[in-house]
């Protein structure tokens, strides 16, 4: 099939890419000159694992191009897909200029019938929008189809070849049709195609990442109870986690939720509901609750060291809003970091991948180093916030022996509270037990 991907971000590269892996011709189109001569040198502007393989496969191959030129891609494509960001509106709303603007642009560049597909994620209705704005700009036929995307970044390329499940909002039977076969590579194992009318999946889209945003939030509640009446969140997830009902994925306490979609899409279905007359009481409890989450560790740090930092040197391992990934959008570790300068405290940060993205947040504001014994030396203490592998396992030994305290603010329960008081490391973690440390004065 010939597919124009437009918007070639986190998500359409993604999809782009896999669609091109299946034996489809696929154009993605991007506003950002930089970011296309960059992937047309073979050069990927995001980390995401795998995705540079598979990139480096289908452009060689002649099925993967790129380019800024939407009109040409758009006239020798059938299937166009939208991906554009949709970033929160002031008032929480999602913002769907980008979304309009690609619409009406589609509609001038048609030369025949068109299969027109959302993929970003956009609120109930905004189809019907879409609809209004390409008409505005053909006489041509076309269908608009509701696709969201559930890829998870970090694990993208695995999540669009083997989708847990391919939603899809369609009213037209023939284009219904066309979907499916272009999803047919994909859901081979068995895992469902769900069709509905366009409206449903636009809303699945959002109720799906609302209720992911509320069982980790519920989680981060629990484990706040858990360290007032002494008991140890690790037990208790396991123990909450093995009802089949519930299940052990999304119930970590952390940091609390960042990302690009969390955050913005709660926001947005509460702006839905609240344009409906209607107040969706969870979702905004979600969304205090984890803006409380996030003040969390630094609040552990100011309770140990008091309020002013001045002359405190803290080391941070992780900056990405999670690991496996580059994107710091709405990360925590932003207003953790934010919040240990505004104390007075000094930075000394190390991430895996993040660390552009880190230079344009923070600037010159803190020190960025280039591995995580660094960014520990001669520390006050350690903050953790996000999980890479690489951090699991480090020289205990070496650690400490470099810091200047031996102290351990873990923001995602990485360690044995036991083991890093016998490795005599103040240990602080989220809904565990601080056990003194032993054979040290930390
Ligand atoms: P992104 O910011 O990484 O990518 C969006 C891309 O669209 C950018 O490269 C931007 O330059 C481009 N763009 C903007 N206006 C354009 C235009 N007029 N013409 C062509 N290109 C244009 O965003 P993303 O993370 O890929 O998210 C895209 C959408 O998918 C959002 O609605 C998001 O909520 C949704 N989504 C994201 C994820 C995720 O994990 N990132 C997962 C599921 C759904």
């Amino acid at each position: 099939m010939k597919i124009c991907m437009i918007g070639t971000g986190y998500v359409g590269l993604v999809a782009g890419t896999c669609f091109a892996e299946t034996g489809n011709d696929v154009i993605c189109v991007d506003v950002v000159e930089r970011k296309i001569k960059m992937l047309n040198k073979g050069v990927i502007p995001i980390y995401e694992p795998g995705l540079k393989e598979l990139v480096d496969r289908n452009t060689s191959k002649g099925r993967l191009t790129f380019t800024t030129d939407l009109d040409k891609a758009v006239k020798a494509s059938l299937i166009n897909f939208i991906a554009v960001g949709t970033p929160p509106g002031e008032d929480g709303s999602s913002d769907l200029t980008h979304v309009l603007e690609v619409a009406r642009a589609i509609g001038k560049a048609m030369n025949g019938y068109k299969v027109i597909v959302d993929k970003s994620t956009v609120p109930v209705g905004t189809a019907d929008q879409v609809r209004e704005a390409v008409s505005q700009e053909t006489k041509h036929q076309f269908d608009v189809v509701s696709n969201p995307e559930f890829l998870k970044e970090g694990a993208a390329i695995e999540d669009s070849m083997r989708p847990d499940r391919v939603v899809i909002g369609v009213d037209n039977p023939r284009v219904e049709a066309l979907m499916k076969d272009l999803y047919s590579p994909f859901v081979r194992t068995g895992h469902p195609v769900i069709v509905m009318d366009v409206r449903s999946a636009e809303m699945t889209k959002y109720a799906s990442n609302a209720l992911l945003a509320a069982k980790i939030t519920f989680m981060n509640e629990m484990a706040l109870l858990c360290e007032k009446v002494g008991a140890d969140v690790n037990f208790v997830r396991q123990g909450v986690g093995s009802d089949l009902r519930i299940g052990h994925q999304f119930l970590f306490p952390g940091v609390g939720f960042g990302g690009s979609c969390f955050p913005k899409d709660i926001k947005a279905l509460a702006h839905t509901a609240q344009s409906h007359g209607m107040t969706l009481r969870i979702i905004e409890a979600v969304e205090e609750v984890n803006e409380r989450q996030k003040m969390l560790m630094t609040g552990k740090v100011k309770a140990h060291f008091g309020d002013n930092l001045k002359g405190k040197t803290f080391g941070v391992w992780g900056l990405s809003f999670k690991p496996r990934t580059d994107d710091m959008r709405e990360a925590p570790s932003i207003v953790i970091v934010n919040g240990i300068l505004e104390a007075g405290g000094k930075v000394r940060a190390y991430d895996p991948q993040a660390m552009d993205e880190a230079r344009k947040i923070f600037g010159e504001k803190i020190t960025l180093v280039d591995d995580e014994y660094e960014a520990a030396h001669g520390a006050n203490a350690l903050l953790i916030i996000t999980e890479w592998n690489e951090f699991r396992e480090p020289n205990f030994e070496v650690l400490r022996n470099s810091m200047k305290q031996p102290i351990i603010f873990d923001g995602r329960n990485i360690y044995e509270p036991q083991k890093m008081a016998a490795l005599g490391f103040h240990y602080f973690s989220i809904g565990r037990p601080t056990l003194a440390p032993q054979n040290s004065a930390g």
